[in-house]
């Protein structure tokens, strides 16, 4: 979602002002941070990347320097209170009115805030997409309401708020027609989508993907993040009636005790979010699963620990994220005595990635001589002799085939597993009609 809104910035001022995007920051008109607060480490990195930027602010004064994102939208005004030197913060939801921003930074030289939620205002106001490549993210939703009591996001980002499907349908046409074939449709919540539809009906997440798999050109679809408390059957369905979505579902479950996940406030017991899993195999044979896990949330005991350990061995987890709790000011579980030591924390997040890593590994190894369908995304950035794509279940692959078939889905036989990507075999007959 961050790549995504640090992608809109750059479209709004270069549509506003014809700025062009640098990555040295010497030659910038414009420092902009995009941040985020859904743990503390990322907080703290602001403070010491926008501590680099002073000196050029010093010799340049005409530099604006503005932040961006959950920690601006967190701390608003405390930022330049702590930075006086930073111009602009502007929220998650105020990254549209950059322009406006910037042109009043520049004329009153005054220290500007503007963290509010105005909503589907956002939307509207960004410039048509431009497709850089085969895949594409589409913002479908922003913001939650389900506020877990671990959970900074309802506060930061604001309460679920769906775009309009026709404005989704619109922006994924004109991405396809640029050559986009596969689509991340985004949100903080997807399944909670009910999007205008036009005639007074709100239309499901699962409604959604259907007219999504409508357009032409586009053949995978991915979505993140859902969430399992609103992963309703209509959406099981879909993975049935809808070969464009991928093998692939990434499905935070935090914890795989009842105890904890009812602490947290996420809506479901362990045995639902096995049913689902169960559902997706069923419908989809030979699925890729995956999760998100937070170890040590406050008063986890050694047995509650165990049982998230268990629920990964029944599920057979793909490659998947862990992350030691971190108490966010404002969230209730911030609230709540911490009696887990940060020793026993890191020995326990250490013991369950070591065993998702082992299953990501087996399962790289079982597609070892196996046929997969790779969109290919353009030359390999190590090797330039080699290009490089995606298989359904995420996976880099790196095979040596002709560079003009960037963009296309072909068929390979993967040769060897990597613990970070595969390599593989073109099926030249797969590409000869592409290649005509
Ligand atoms: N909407 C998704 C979560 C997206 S946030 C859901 O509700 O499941 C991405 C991940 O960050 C979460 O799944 C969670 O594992 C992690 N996370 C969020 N808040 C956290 C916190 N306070 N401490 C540690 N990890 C956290």
């Amino acid at each position: 979602m961050n790549e995504y809104d640090s992608d809109k910035m750059r479209d709004v001022l270069q549509a506003s002002h014809c700025m062009e995007m640098t990555t040295i920051p010497e030659e910038a008109d414009v420092l902009l941070l995009n941040t985020c607060s859904i743990r503390e480490k990322a907080q703290e990195k602001v403070f010491s990347a926008i501590g680099r930027w002073r000196k050029i602010k010093n010799k340049r004064p005409e530099v604006i320097i503005g932040v961006g994102g959950c920690v601006a939208s967190q701390e608003g005004a405390a930022i330049q209170k702590r930075a006086p030197y930073v111009d602009i913060v502007f929220g998650p939801q105020t990254l549209h009115r950059l322009p406006e921003l910037l042109n009043q930074a520049r004329e009153t030289k005054q220290r500007i805030v503007d963290i509010s939620f105005p909503e589907i205002e956002k939307f509207d106001a960004l410039p048509e997409p431009r497709a850089e490549g085969p895949k594409a993210f589409v913002s479908i939703m922003e913001g939650c309401s389900k506020y877990c009591t671990f959970c900074v996001v309802p506060y930061t980002r604001g309460e679920e708020i769906s775009r309009p499907l026709n404005d989704i349908i619109a922006e994924i046409s004109i991405l396809a027609e640029q050559g986009v074939r596969e689509v991340n449709l985004l949100g903080q919540n997807v399944n909670a989508y009910q999007g205008d539809m036009g005639d007074g009906e709100l239309a499901e997440f699962s409604v959604l993907l259907h007219y999504v798999a409508a357009v032409d050109g586009i053949d995978r679809i991915r979505f993140t993040t859902s969430h399992p408390a609103e992963y309703s059957d209509d959406i099981i369905e879909a993975f049935a009636e809808i070969p464009e979505l991928v093998n692939h579902l990434h499905l935070p479950v935090q914890s795989g005790n009842n105890n904890i996940l009812a602490k947290m406030k996420r809506g479901y017991t362990r045995s639902e979010y096995l049913d689902i899993m169960n559902k997706m195999k069923t419908i989809r044979p030979g699925i890729s699963l995956s999760s998100d896990f937070i170890i040590g949330f406050p008063g986890e005991t050694e047995k509650e620990f165990e049982d998230t350990l268990a629920l990964i061995e029944e599920v057979g987890f793909d490659f998947s994220y862990s992350f030691i709790y971190s108490a966010r000011p404002g969230t209730p579980a911030a609230e709540i005595e911490d009696n887990v030591s940060e020793e026993i924390k890191k020995q326990r997040l250490n013991k369950l990635k070591t065993r998702l890593n082992e299953m990501t590994m087996a399962i790289s190894n079982s597609m070892v001589d196996t046929v997969q369908t790779v969109l290919v995304e353009g030359v390999s950035k190590k090797n330039p002799l080699q290009m490089t794509g995606r298989t359904e279940n995420n996976r880099v692959v790196n095979f040596t085939a002709h560079p003009r078939l960037a963009g296309q889905f072909v068929d390979v036989m993967i040769t060897e597993a990597l613990p970070n990507s595969l390599r593989a075999r073109i099926i030249e007959s797969s590409v000869d009609k592409i290649l005509q």
